[in-house]
């Protein structure tokens, strides 16, 4: 078998819908995915852990990353910078792991200009009430946090039909599994299958 490149997936969600819990579902059974570690200049919430969930920078470190060119795609989301770094990504592609965004609209936007082959997926909640009860339960924002992101989950939502799928996270097991389908049959594609299997298929066709 031949390495291939990794592939690219971005998963995009109004805040609350699950985008998180799911890719860090899938990243506890395959060893060869990851997700890309943002920065941003919003605080840490309780239990976020530096370089781990985030890279948490102040507004000058972010904007002196932007004049350096650093970033593969950023933007301001509720008030604050979030932004996935070159670095983040380029190493793991090359290395044939599969790369996971998770970043918003407007990023989703800028990552489809630069990468044409990028596979892009909308999580929806299954209703407003069940989204602002895990934004609840979650239990990290304060009240008018949560009440800001419920205002932007609608603007956040209004973008669905940019994505190439679309996953209602109601059932999580169901939800899971549905996003794993989609990265499967991306590594299953013609222009990754005759890469990876090269030698098998001279062989075969000789
Ligand atoms: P969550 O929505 O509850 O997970 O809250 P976060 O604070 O983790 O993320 C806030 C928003 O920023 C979401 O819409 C993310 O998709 C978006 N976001 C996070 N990282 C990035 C990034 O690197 N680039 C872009 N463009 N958006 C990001
Ligand atoms: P996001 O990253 O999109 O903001 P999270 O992954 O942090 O969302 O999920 C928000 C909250 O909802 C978390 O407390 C998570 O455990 C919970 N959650 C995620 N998916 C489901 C689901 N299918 N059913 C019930 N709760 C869920
Ligand atoms: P949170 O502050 O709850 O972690 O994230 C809020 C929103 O920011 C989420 O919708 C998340 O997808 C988005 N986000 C996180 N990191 C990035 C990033 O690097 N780039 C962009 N564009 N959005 C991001």
């Amino acid at each position: 078998m031949t390495q291939t490149r990794g592939n690219l997936f971005i998963l995009s969600a109004p805040s609350g819908a699950g985008k998180s819990s799911l890719i860090n579902a899938l990243l506890t059974k395959y060893n060869d995915m990851k997700v890309s570690v943002s920065h941003t200049t919003r605080s840490p919430r309780p239990g976020e852990a530096n370089g781990v969930h985030y890279h948490f920078v102040n507004v000058d470190e972010f904007k002196s990353l932007i004049e350096k060119n650093d970033f593969f795609e950023w933007a301001q989301v509720f008030d604050n910078y979030y932004g996935t770094s070159k670095q983040a990504i380029e190493d793991q592609l090359a290395a044939g792991i599969d790369v996971f965004l998770d970043i918003d609209w407007q990023g989703a936007r800028q990552v489809r200009d630069l990468v044409a082959d990028v596979e892009t997926i909308f999580i929806l909640p299954p209703s407003k009430v069940e989204l602002e009860a895990r934004l609840n339960n979650r239990g990290q924002d304060s009240q008018e946090i949560i009440a800001g992101r419920m205002a932007k989950a609608q603007s956040e939502t209004s973008h669905y039909n940019e994505y190439d799928y679309v996953v209602v996270n109601d059932d999580f097991a169901t939800a899971l599994k549905e996003i794993e389908t989609i990265v499967l049959a991306k590594r299953l594609s013609l222009q990754s299958q005759a890469i990876r299997h090269q030698d098998l298929l001279v062989d075969l066709l000789r």
